[in-house]
């Protein structure tokens, strides 16, 4: 992944926007006044955080990404808005030209690590100190002797000094020991670090599980008790160089493939859990670090499946004060705490994806029930249940259902669940089971909130708006990685496209006879991937002596060159026949083009929806919507007839 990518993924557009645009929910985006041009009457600004875009529907009519909006709001260029949302979205922007140096600082980390590894797994198997720690893991916890070679566990010494003697040893120096972590250091009265004080090991009498980045290097550990006298239960790694538990999964390089295959995830709380269930065949798990799950991991996570399963304790402590405190919870939004459903969904939402909870049996961990009875677990997973239903269920157990009282509470705490819920077909789905659940009326259920709103609440504050449709042909998840995806495929044919420039001109000729615009940067959306465009199409244009790619090169600014790269060393998805690279990219585009379409359609039939009848806007938004199915229109014809156009004769 690209620097500019990794940032854009980082960094959530309705945030940004937030800081000077006061926003309103609708479904699922944002409205507001736009701040580029004046208007107090109707809000005509959108921001689609399923895209990561904006757009302004009023006098402006233009929109792009987070990057466009923050060189417009800013007034500054693509490098300085990408500088300011990096730091923001704490992402290290490494000039192109790369110095070694730090790369050659951080294998020695990695080996380092490597090395502790190597020490604690041998103090389990082979020192007579390590026996009790591993008849621990074997008798009790029911480990076999390859899970713990797999797992590479281990064993701390009951030490101050023993891991750090042994990797001074191997020459690893004070602040090495430091930086990764497996050492502390004195502290004063107060806490603080004493300056060039005693150092030593963090870790002592405890079962060691090495955490793993993504690609399988140790960066991390994971320590668990033996003497229950001890505490905390578990103590983790600090943050290092190496190790963000906001970016880290356990056992996620050993779990891809089965989440790939079973195209499902399932999130546990516990590595012991992860490490069992992995032995006993369900290797599609893994878990956080003892975190709630962060937008990072849940990326990271949907990227191999939409499919997420979280398995919670019976008695997870967080998620029962959730259950109790959801109205509590539903206030402070900002907060991600383990099982604040709120904040689930609008993570479900905001990543299209579908999540389903489980409780496990109270009184039992995953790892007992998986060792006792692996078909139990099987089935429990089988049986999780998406949200709202999970919490319907489990707000009403045990409670008299007759009773007016209860049913109007849990009727106010699952209606603001199902408001968040994106599909409206889905949500109507969700209020009609709530209330045959309950008994009531369906009427009586609304979006405001409670059962006592239901005299004044006819008037839905979420009107039910139509599903983006995908386009024929292929399906779309994740819009922002579509466009993205999208605009990117193009520019990769377009660069092929230098050796016979003439063909771009038998593009556009087809554009103008389905009367609809010639391709142009105002095609790309997505900042980094428009300043590429915009090169390209100069090089196209150029009157100087240059070949078309000699002028790409020479042209590309710095701050792009990165992404310019990777896309550039990148064969398209199809072969370099002429007539097939001008039929990929006139395909992709009317494809991108359809689904935006579709974006600005549903947008524009919403502002209508909120807008005065008499306004001026109200009338630019009709026609615009006019236009936008028109275009439309014109774009499904082309898409219709594209196989039976002969590109040569431009006809
Ligand atoms: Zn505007």
């Amino acid at each position: 992944m690209s620097t500019v990518e990794d940032v854009k993924n980082q960094i959530d557009i309705v945030d940004v926007v937030s800081e000077n645009v006061k926003l309103r929910r609708t479904g699922k985006n944002y409205i507001g006044f736009c701040p580029f041009h004046a208007n107090t009457h109707t809000p005509s600004f959108v921001v689609f955080p399923d895209s990561g875009t904006w757009r302004c529907f009023g006098q402006c009519s233009e929109g792009g990404d987070v990057f466009s909006y923050v060189m417009k709001r800013d007034g500054c260029d693509f490098q300085t808005a990408l500088e300011l949302l990096a730091k923001k979205a704490g992402v290290e922007l490494t000039p192109y030209t790369r110095d070694e140096a730090p790369r050659e600082e951080k294998k020695r980390l990695y080996d380092l690590m490597e090395e502790a590894v190597n020490y604690f797994h041998n103090n389990l198997t082979q020192h007579p100190a390590g026996k009790a720690a591993l008849t621990f893991l074997t008798e009790k916890r029911g480990l076999k002797p390859e899970t713990i070679e797999k797992f590479r566990l281990g064993y701390a010494l009951s030490s101050w000094d023993g891991l750090m003697q042994h990797l001074m040893g191997k020459g690893y120096t004070r602040q090495e020991l430091i930086d990764t972590g497996v050492v502390s250091e004195q502290r004063d009265d107060k806490g603080e670090v004493v300056p060039n004080g005693r150092i030593y090991d963090r870790f002592r009498n405890r079962v060691m599980i090495p955490i793993n980045d993504s690609r399988g290097n140790p960066v991390a550990f994971g320590a668990r008790i033996l003497d229950p006298n001890d505490s905390p239960k578990f103590l983790n790694s600090p943050q290092t160089v190496l190790f963000d538990k906001g970016k880290t999964l356990f056992a996620l390089n050993d779990a891809r493939s089965a989440i790939r295959e079973k195209d499902q995830v399932v999130l546990v709380e516990g590595y012991m859990d992860v490490i069992v269930l992995h032995q006993e065949g369900f290797a599609n798990t893994v878990c956080p670090m003892g975190t709630a799950l962060t937008d990072f991991q849940a990326k990271q996570l949907t990227r191999q499946t939409k499919h997420i399963v979280l398995a919670l304790d019976g008695d997870a402590a967080g998620y029962h004060a959730a259950v109790k405190d959801i109205d509590i919870i539903r206030e402070a939004t900002a907060s991600e705490m383990p099982g604040d459903s709120q904040a689930l969904l609008r993570q479900e939402n905001r990543l299209n994806v579908d999540i389903r909870i489980v409780t496990i049996p109270e009184g039992l961990d995953p790892d007992e029930v998986v060792l006792e009875n692996p078909d139990l677990w099987r089935e429990i997973i089988d049986n999780a249940k998406p949200i709202v239903i999970h919490m319907m269920e489990t707000l009403a157990k045990g409670r008299d259902l007759s009773d007016a009282k209860t049913k109007s509470e849990i009727a106010a705490k699952v209606m603001p669940l199902i408001r968040e819920v994106p599909n409206a077909i889905e949500r109507e789905t969700y209020r009609q089971q709530l209330a045959r659940f309950l008994e009531i009326d369906e009427s009586l259920l609304t979006y405001g909130g409670s059962l006592a709103n239901a005299g004044n609440g006819v008037k839905r504050a979420f009107p039910a708006k139509p599903r983006l449709k995908t386009s024929a042909g292929s399906m779309v998840f994740d819009p922002k990685d579509s466009f993205y995806n999208k605009e990117n495929e193009i520019l990769r044919c377009l660069y092929r496209y230098y050796e016979n420039p003439g063909s771009l001109a038998a593009i556009d000729r087809t554009l103008r006879r389905f009367r609809l615009e010639a391709m142009s940067p105002a095609d790309f959306n997505q900042t980094a991937l428009h300043e590429i465009a915009s090169v390209y199409f100069r090089a196209l244009d150029q009157d100087e002596e240059l070949d078309t790619k000699e002028f790409v090169e020479k042209h590309m600014p710095e701050s792009v060159k990165e992404v310019f790269l990777t896309l550039k060393n990148k064969k398209p998805d199809n072969p370099s026949e002429t007539q097939e690279l001008d039929e990929e990219i006139l395909r992709s585009l009317a494809f991108m083009r359809q689904e935006k379409c579709e974006y600005d359609k549903s947008e524009l039939q919403a502002l209508l929806e909120g807008s005065d009848p008499k306004s001026e806007e109200m009338r630019n938004f009709e026609e615009m919507l006019d236009r936008t199915i028109e275009r439309r229109r014109r774009l499904d014809i082309l898409i219709d007839t594209i196989n039976t156009i002969d590109f040569k004769d431009g006809k």
